[in-house]
């Protein structure tokens, strides 16, 4: 294990910085809501929780007394009902650009030091997703353009957290959905970011175009079917100009998926991830004015996707079976997976290690993340005790 110096941070300067009082930065450090990364990231905080004005995840870096702001990625809102939804919330503009919105998890990239970094959405830094973006993103874009953020979702097989194989790629792929001014946090223009990230030759989610206020509503539920079709999670609408707040909207059978994902492991699901899952299924079957064909058919996928899974989960506990959620990740440096298990087990999380195998350039192996508190729950019911 290398040795890495822990650093420690100068409140005065940081909260000059920040512009807040240091007395106030100092008791969100004690309430726990900036918190340090670790190892060769020991000198980046992150802030958890509330802190005024500042995005949830927010990464705060600290060049030895001056310091640069990795701001969090702002939180999207929902369309429960797509018409008056676009209307309420786009009055002000002429039209929308509606872009695919892709199913994996949120990642910011940076130049650290002279490699990219990839943070999650809480500020932490994966060491697989950092890994991968290596791969991804040509670092010329960041030397050209050091006052820019870029965020993407990453997507696709070979997935640690959205196990989803949707697209048609071979391996996790990433898709750049937006660039922010590092020292405002000011999104670049939806057409000024595209022309950047073709320019650039990187991956971007799909667009589909900018229809009028009028027409979106209409157009939006055309794609919505056919990506729900193809098992694709929906979309997000968004001010050309990005200057108003961009919405998200998705297909029933995305949510279904979602669903079904989370009820093989009931107990370690979050009741809000559940129940809003199934509260947009009521929108949009209202929306949509179903016929009872289409609405005999969204009962069917719903109650599906809770109770397949939820059956599986205890046949498969019955008869001895621990469960896990599995999954491969694929690296170039050996030592990736290693350093991934670690990172994991900081969370809590137990995971089981198969055999790397050599494929082409990278390394492929399977990891078992160990659904504890589901198993024993389950077990505990078969054996007869009461649920409380
Ligand atoms: P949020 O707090 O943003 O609602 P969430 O984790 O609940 O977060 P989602 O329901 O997945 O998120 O929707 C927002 C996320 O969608 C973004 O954080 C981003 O990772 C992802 N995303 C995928 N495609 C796009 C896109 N084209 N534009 C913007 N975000 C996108
Ligand atoms: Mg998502």
């Amino acid at each position: 294990m290398r040795y890495y110096k822990e650093t420690e941070l100068d409140i005065e300067k940081a909260a000059e910085f920040l512009e807040l009082p240091p007395s106030r930065l100092s008791e969100i450090i004690e309430k726990g809501n900036l918190r340090q990364n670790w190892d060769e990231y020991s000198n980046i905080y992150r802030f958890e929780g509330h802190a005024p004005q500042i995005e949830n995840g927010t990464a705060l870096i600290d060049h030895y007394g001056s310091f640069e702001l990795v701001r969090g990625f702002p939180k999207i809102k929902r369309a429960m009902l797509l018409d008056p939804a676009l209307k309420g919330n786009f009055s002000q503009i002429k039209s929308v650009v509606v872009e695919e919105k892709m199913n994996g998890y949120n990642v910011r990239v940076v130049d650290y030091r002279g490699k990219l970094i990839a943070f999650t959405r809480s500020g932490h830094v994966c060491p697989y997703s950092t890994e991968r973006v290596q791969n991804f993103l040509k670092r010329d874009f960041f030397q050209d353009h050091p006052d820019i953020i870029v965020y993407g979702e990453m997507a696709g097989p070979d997935n640690p957290y959205v196990q989803k194989n949707i697209y048609d790629i071979d391996s996790l792929d990433f898709f750049v959905f937006d660039m922010r001014y590092k020292d405002t946090g000011e999104p670049l223009e939806v057409c000024q970011r595209r022309e950047l990230g073709e320019e650039y030759g990187f991956n971007q989610v799909r667009l589909f175009g900018e229809f009028s206020i009028n027409e979106a509503s209409a157009k939006i539920t055309g794609i919505i079917r056919e990506l729900g079709e193809k098992g694709h999670e929906g979309v997000v609408i968004k001010d050309p100009k990005m200057v108003l707040q961009p919405i998200k909207y998705t297909c029933s059978q995305s949510n279904c998926s979602d669903l079904e994902q989370a009820f093989r492991f009931y107990n370690e699901a979050g009741r809000d991830y559940l129940f809003s899952r199934v509260v947009r299924e009521g929108f949009q079957s209202y929306e949509w004015s179903e016929d009872e064909e289409e609405f005999q058919k969204r009962c069917k996928r719903l109650g599906e996707s809770i109770l397949l899974p939820m059956k599986g989960t205890i046949a498969q506990v019955a008869t001895g079976e621990r469960l896990s959620d599995d999954f491969c990740i694929r690296v170039r440096d050996e030592n990736v997976i290693h350093k991934f298990k670690a990172y994991m087990e900081r969370f809590g999380l137990y995971v089981v290690l198969g055999t790397p195998e050599r494929i082409g350039e990278d390394y492929v192996v399977e990891v078992r993340k160990i659904n504890k508190s589901t198993t024993d729950k389950t077990m505990a019911m078969l054996e007869g005790q009461l649920w409380s």
